[in-house]
């Protein structure tokens, strides 16, 4: 198990395991947020927080949406918007504390041109 937790504390995400790689990816999101992530099946990943404590973003066909901390803005995970036990899910590995990201392969996805 291994724990992604945002600046302030608020949310934390916990994984089953530390991923063989992590997605750096350049669409029109992926580069702003200047995230990288770690792929989960959604069942196994939980994200853990006040109520309110988290933000959401979609847009748009609005298939998926990501979160965020309310508090200080760390972007956390993307989830499916429909609930399917089967989904996959992408784990800001940015969170992972820094000696645990340091030891994973960073692959790039030129996302800008597939989506
Ligand atoms: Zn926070």
């Amino acid at each position: 198990m291994l724990t992604a937790t945002c600046h302030c504390g608020a949310v934390r995400v916990t994984v089953p395991r530390k991923p063989r790689t992590v997605t750096d990816c350049n669409c029109s999101i992926c580069r702003r947020y200047g995230v990288l992530w770690a792929y989960y099946k959604a069942s196994t990943v939980r994200a853990e927080a006040a109520p309110g404590a988290l933000h959401r973003y979609a847009w748009g066909p609005k298939t998926q949406y990501f979160l965020r901390c309310a508090t200080c803005g760390c972007i956390m995970c993307w989830q499916k918007i429909a609930p399917h036990p089967e989904n996959r899910t992408g784990v800001n590995a940015r969170n992972f504390e820094p000696e645990v990201l340091r030891s994973i392969r960073v692959v790039p996805l030129d996302g800008a041109s597939l989506f």
